[in-house]
């Protein structure tokens, strides 16, 4: 049966007993994946009419599939985008689970909804946004860049529409070349054009790129992209140039700051992203660098009203909430039912101030420089570019993807640290995505003098 029980009340401490386990790992094990065989062999059957049982079910997790799950919260995650969520994050995650609110609409989570605008308007006021801007928590930076270029399309058609002309055969955006994977797949989704503009030898995207590029694509153009922060290299673009050349055409102007945006909490670095008041939209991934769990993005109007007209469901069931005239935060993306998932960066901000926000992403981006530096005073090491936040991708002499791939699975296979190769111009290389205030410079050495390692 599925209502509380003797068993349930039992599991739920046994639950909350694992919860704790976890919370107080420092750290927890960095771990690593299994093949399905090995997993299927281990874990057995565990789907069945009669069920195994909540404490048999949360064994297979806690011994066998945990395990097989690499920590990303690990300080030595420097893959990817790691994640690092506070510890007020991750348990006010449990309490945002435990309370069943529908985040999707003002009229069932009103309290929930008003605690994650509170945390939209502080950032769009980071960001130098007016007052008016506003937004939602989608899953994550994919669908919130979907979401803004969707609402951008919408509007530049209505505009078309509205003085009577006609609309273009094939819509187009630009953006860098060195863009998110996200944009060329919401292109697909859309059956839009992307443009790729080239970027400068330091791999930065410029106005005068931009420039060129709309020039050469002719109509259509609906949207401008600025990547502040790409994931690869944590190269900011020229974010005030291309401000200028959207804003001069009339183009909407969207920021993809998913990993790095969250760069202009720290005073160090936020003169990278002036420009960033003058976008459209943008977006930041909390679950990258504003130290809140997966997952979560915030996608920020500067006019929340075009989202709105490109985004509201309409339905018979849903007409109460449509015409209510509330702030639903289903009507600023493609989503509906959505959970309240930016109440764990809400708890947190709240809990630490946003000073302690600076402060984490400032300490990680001077790690990133020392980490440089150490780079640059090895002759065998070479940095690939100046970390301009807090990604550092290097190459060691000699080596070949073989190499990387081994240093790396050696590293992963002793629990030290999880690196995977990159590559940039189809040559290979290691890289440092830092996010963890709890990454150690002495750590990372120690991975550095690894790659020195016989066998
Ligand atoms: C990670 C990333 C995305 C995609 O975000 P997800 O949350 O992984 O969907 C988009 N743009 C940039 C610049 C990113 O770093």
């Amino acid at each position: 049966m599925l209502e509380v029980n003797e068993d349930s009340i039992k599991l739920r401490e046994e639950v909350f007993a694992y919860a704790r386990k976890r919370l107080e790992y420092d750290p927890a094990p960095l771990d690593g994946p299994q093949s399905p065989s090995w997993l299927r062999e281990k874990a057995g059957i565990t789907i069945s009419e009669q069920g195994l049982g909540g404490s048999q079910a949360l064994e297979i997790f806690s011994e066998i599939l945990a395990p097989a799950t690499i920590s990303t919260d690990h300080p030595n995650y420097l893959s990817f985008i790691p994640s690092a969520p506070t510890e007020a994050s991750k348990l006010f995650d449990l309490i945002v689970s435990a309370s069943a609110i529908y985040g999707g609409s003002w009229m069932e989570g009103a309290g929930a909804v008003f605690a994650e605008n509170e945390v939209l308007s502080w950032f769009a006021q980071e960001a130098g946004l007016p007052k008016s801007a506003g937004g939602v928590f989608v899953q994550g930076g994919t669908l919130g860049n979907l979401s803004a270029l969707v609402a951008a399309r919408n509007s530049a058609s209505q505009r078309l529409v509205e003085s009577g002309k006609e609309l273009p055969s094939k819509w187009k955006f630009i953006c860098s070349a060195e863009a998110h994977s996200s944009l060329k797949s919401a292109a697909a989704v859309m059956d839009v054009e992307i443009i790729k503009a080239n970027v400068d030898e330091t791999g930065h995207l410029t106005g005068a790129s931009v420039s060129q590029a709309l020039a050469a694509a002719g109509d259509g153009v609906f949207a401008i992209v600025a990547t502040a922060g790409t994931t690869n290299f944590g190269i900011v673009d020229r974010i005030d140039e291309i401000a200028q050349v959207a804003n001069e055409n009339q183009i909407w102007f969207h920021v993809d700051g998913a990993y790095g945006l969250a760069g202009i909490l720290s005073p160090d670095s936020k003169h990278l992203f002036i420009g960033v008041e003058k976008a459209d939209s943008l977006i930041v991934d909390p679950h990258k660098w504003l130290f809140a769990p997966f997952d979560a993005c915030a996608l920020i109007y500067r006019n929340p009203e075009l989202a709105r007209q490109a985004h509201t469901q309409h339905g018979e069931y849903l007409e109460t909430l449509t015409e209510s005239g509330d702030w639903n935060p289903s009507d600023y993306a493609y989503n509906l039912t959505r959970r309240p998932r930016g109440l764990p960066l809400w708890f947190s901000l709240a809990t630490h101030g946003v000073a302690a926000y600076r402060e984490g992403v400032k300490k990680n981006i001077s790690l990133a420089k020392e980490i440089a530096d150490v780079i640059r005073s090895r002759p065998d090491l070479e940095l690939v570019r100046e970390p301009e936040l807090s990604v550092v991708v290097f190459t060691k002499a000699d080596w070949s993807l073989r190499d990387y791939d081994a240093w790396s699975n050696k590293l992963l296979a002793r629990g030290q640290a999880f690196v995977v190769p990159s590559s940039h111009k189809g040559k290979p290389n290691a890289r440092f995505a830092i996010v963890n205030p709890r990454t150690q410079l002495k750590a990372l050495i120690e991975i550095l003098d690894s790659m020195d390692e016989e066998g």
